[in-house]
């Protein structure tokens, strides 16, 4: 079921249990404003997910609503993460969805980086 994306944060949602450490993750990094965890159903050879630390629904509340630090954090986490990963040489695509025609499930705003192969069109047809 995609995201509403009016609704409040809902502390129970799946990465919010992660950050509390109540689920496992594979982690890839974590600093003060972000954690970053490959995905759990990977849709290419390198999947991984950025997610703020702080409770914001989806990057429209991260937007308006994060400060000046957080903000700042979490964009230099996003490509420190793919340093990390050594995807920035041959590329990777980044994803967010917002909301229900975003198509997002999890009510914790999160970027996916998508890499390890050609990625092919934007959007399917
Ligand atoms: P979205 O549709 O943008 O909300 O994507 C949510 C992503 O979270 C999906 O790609 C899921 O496979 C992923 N996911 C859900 N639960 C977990 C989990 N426990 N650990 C890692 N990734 C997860």
């Amino acid at each position: 079921m995609a995201v509403k994306e009016s609704l409040p944060y809902d502390p129970q949602n799946v990465f919010a249990r992660i950050l509390r450490g109540e689920l496992p993750c594979n982690k890839v990094y974590e600093n003060d404003y972000v954690l970053a965890f490959h995905d759990i159903a990977p849709k290419a050879p390198i999947h991984v997910l950025v997610i703020p630390k702080a409770p914001y629904v989806s990057f429209a509340d991260f937007s308006q609503n994060a400060s000046e630090a957080e903000i700042t954090g979490f964009t230099r986490a996003v490509g420190q993460v793919a340093r990390i990963l050594q995807v920035d040489g041959p590329g990777y695509r980044l994803l967010s969805n917002i909301g229900e025609e975003g198509g997002q499930e999890v009510p914790h705003f999160h970027v996916h980086i998508f890499a390890g192969r050609a990625l092919g069109p934007m959007l399917p047809e």
